[in-house]
């Protein structure tokens, strides 16, 4: 069983910015994503579109600001754990208790709920019968090093997210086939670089085309593919990989005892406790009066909600409004003395 102050579900921006301002109070952390990696809609909806209305930035790619508040919130060493959902929370002796669908307990005395538009899931694959080599032989998140070297593998997806995946994984492969359904994919140029590389290393395919049918009864041994031409060929392959995006599953809150408004929590605003001791709720999952489903929002609602939380986990002690221009405190927090 962990231990901790605070357990946040969800690692969108809002999600992030908890664990900030946590730090900044001086309180630990875990967090829990169902993506393999942070960031929430602006990691997997809109990476590279700008935005313009985060203060004092005039302009930064939605996967950059990600990648920023990853940076900020270093100096606290909040705890990861991806891949994993809470479907509830329970009460124990000392507060609160999560179980994750990986199976690792948290207790804490205070959860942040900041989930945002839902659980991200990946898009499965529609080919009959090809959901029985799911976690065999194939993956929608990452593949374990053992499906993958020195072996042939194919990776299917027309994103950016599944070019990236092929160059990663090739050099270690006996060859890999990046499978795209688009005609065109939208590729950089020192994307296309790597890929001319590893094609001249015969360490990489790219084909055009579309997935017809599994080959192979107990094991997959490879796959139909129509191409773009209406030919069809026979791919081997050991393990295939697809990155075909994802889309949001909204939570189901029933089991949650929050009281709720169109499956959002209602929140007090003085301190965005939900109508359960101890349960917070921040960024696009909330509601109140005159609500914006803004990034700046969630972050003055992930700083209040820090204050209250700070003032619950150290009763009797003054908890002070500091400024980290000028607080020692705060600036050892952040490990800068
Ligand atoms: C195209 C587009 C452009 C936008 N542009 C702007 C803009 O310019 N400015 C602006 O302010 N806002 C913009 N937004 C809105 C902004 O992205 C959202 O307000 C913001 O992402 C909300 O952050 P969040 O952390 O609350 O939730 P999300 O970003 O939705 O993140 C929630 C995270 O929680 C995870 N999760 C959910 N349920 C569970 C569970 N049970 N267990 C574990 N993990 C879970 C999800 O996988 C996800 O990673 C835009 C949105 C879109 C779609």
């Amino acid at each position: 069983m962990n231990n901790t102050d605070a357990i946040i579900v969800g690692a969108g921006p809002c999600g992030l910015f908890q664990a900030f301002q946590l730090g900044l109070q001086g309180l630990r952390c875990h967090l829990i994503e169902a993506l393999p990696y942070t960031g929430g809609q602006c990691a997997e909806l809109y990476p590279d579109k700008p935005i313009y209305d985060i203060p004092g930035i005039p302009v930064l790619q939605a996967g950059q600001l990600r990648d920023q508040l990853e940076q900020q919130i270093k100096p606290f060493a909040p705890v990861f754990h991806h891949n994993q959902t809470v479907e509830d929370i329970d009460s124990s002796a000392d507060g609160l208790q999560v179980e994750t669908t990986a199976g690792l307990k948290i207790q804490a005395r205070s959860v942040i709920i900041a989930t945002g538009a839902g659980a991200f899931t990946p898009v499965k694959l529609r080919v009959e019968g090809i959901d029985r080599f799911e976690n065999q032989q194939l993956f929608y998140a990452q593949a374990a090093a053992q499906y993958i070297e020195q072996k042939q593998v194919v990776v299917t997806g027309d994103s950016a997210a599944a070019v990236n995946t092929a160059i990663d994984l090739a050099p270690t492969t006996t060859l890999t086939t990046l499978l795209h359904r688009k005609r065109r994919l939208e590729i950089q140029p020192e994307q296309q670089a790597r890929i001319t590389e590893l094609q001249q290393a015969n360490k990489l395919q790219v084909i055009n085309g579309k997935i017809l049918h599994a080959i192979g009864e107990s094991s997959l041994q490879g796959l139909q593919v129509q191409l773009q031409s209406k030919e069809e060929l026979m791919l081997n392959a050991d393990t295939l990989v697809a990155r075909l995006g994802s889309s949001p599953k909204s939570n189901d809150f029933s089991k949650w005892s929050l009281q709720t408004e169109r499956n959002l929590i209602s929140v007090d605003t003085t301190d965005f406790s939900s109508s359960r001791e101890g349960v917070y709720a921040v960024g696009d999952i909330n509601t109140y009066a005159e609500k914006r489903k803004l990034i700046l929002c969630g972050f003055h609602e992930a700083t209040l909600a820090a204050f209250a939380i700070a003032k619950k986990t150290k009763p009797g002690e003054p908890i002070h409004t500091l400024y980290t221009t000028t607080s020692t405190v705060l600036q050892q927090r952040l490990g800068l003395g």
